[in-house]
């Protein structure tokens, strides 16, 4: 069984370019450097899911032809990864029954506050350990949990796959669970850290302690202008951009 994920979003929270913004990366006509709020597509075994809801789900949807949501697996729920929930109203009407969205407790109690007229849409999944493993339409993820100042945050792997956005603080043991991967999705923000956010150079230390051959980092302000920084970084690092797809397997 083999997958496929897509970048629907490369973005820091506000997205690339910035409104109001007239810096080189924010006027470039590389689409490279059009970023909306991050977001991936997982498509393994026929079904769609998607993994965090961005504020630009929309917009994402309609630039890459995305007619079904078969499920949904939410990383955390600051707006940018869950703004486009009322969204997906349009994928899922058409299903009869309730569609899947895993979930950490953390994150399910804060969107039956803000989403509470629309929460009984989905069968949702809790995920009650901070570590471990769980199944989507049966298809078997694992999962680890960090954490970004005050806000728990879920990372996924799928297969040989592992996608960590958003993260500040975490435990070591949450490279135990990434010495089976040979491909990280990873958030760092601009060339500096910052207290939410790892740069690029943190994002390489951190990605270096895993097995990951080959990482592509994401969640990317207008700081990073594509071309020259993805020429700076080192061997098997990539900077994401929306609509790369990358392959995964599952051994
Ligand atoms: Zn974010
Ligand atoms: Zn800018």
């Amino acid at each position: 069984m083999d997958g496929k994920v897509r970048f629907l979003g490369t973005g820091a929270s506000l997205g690339v370019p910035l409104v109001g913004c007239k810096c080189p990366v924010c006027i470039s006509h590389d689409p490279r450097n059009k970023r909306l709020r991050s977001s991936i597509l997982v498509m393994v075994r026929g079904k769609n899911i998607l993994v965090d809801v961005s504020v630009d789900f929309r917009a994402a949807a309609l630039a890459n032809g995305i007619s079904r949501i078969d499920g949904v697996m939410i990383t955390h729920a600051h707006q940018d990864h869950i703004g486009g929930i009322d969204d997906l109203r349009a994928v899922i009407k058409t299903l009869v029954r309730s569609i899947p969205m895993v979930m950490s407790k953390e994150t399910a109690e804060e969107l039956s506050i803000r989403f509470h007229y629309f929460m009984h849409w989905f069968e949702v999944k809790v995920l009650e350990e901070k570590y471990g493993e769980g199944e989507i339409l049966d298809v078997p993820f694992r999962f680890i949990s960090y954490r970004q100042q005050e806000v728990a945050v879920t990372g996924f792997c799928f297969g040989n796959l592992a996608y960590v956005t958003d993260i500040r603080e975490y435990e070591t043991s949450v490279f135990e669970y990434l010495q089976q991967i040979d491909t990280l999705i990873l958030g760092a923000i601009h060339e500096e850290g910052t207290h939410m956010h790892f740069s690029l150079d943190e994002a390489v230390a951190f990605a270096k302690k895993t097995s990951a051959r080959k990482v592509y980092l994401t969640h990317l302000s207008h700081e990073i202008n594509h071309e020259k920084k993805n020429s700076e970084l080192p061997p098997g690092f990539e900077l994401a951009y929306d609509g790369l797809e990358v392959g995964f397997a599952f051994r």
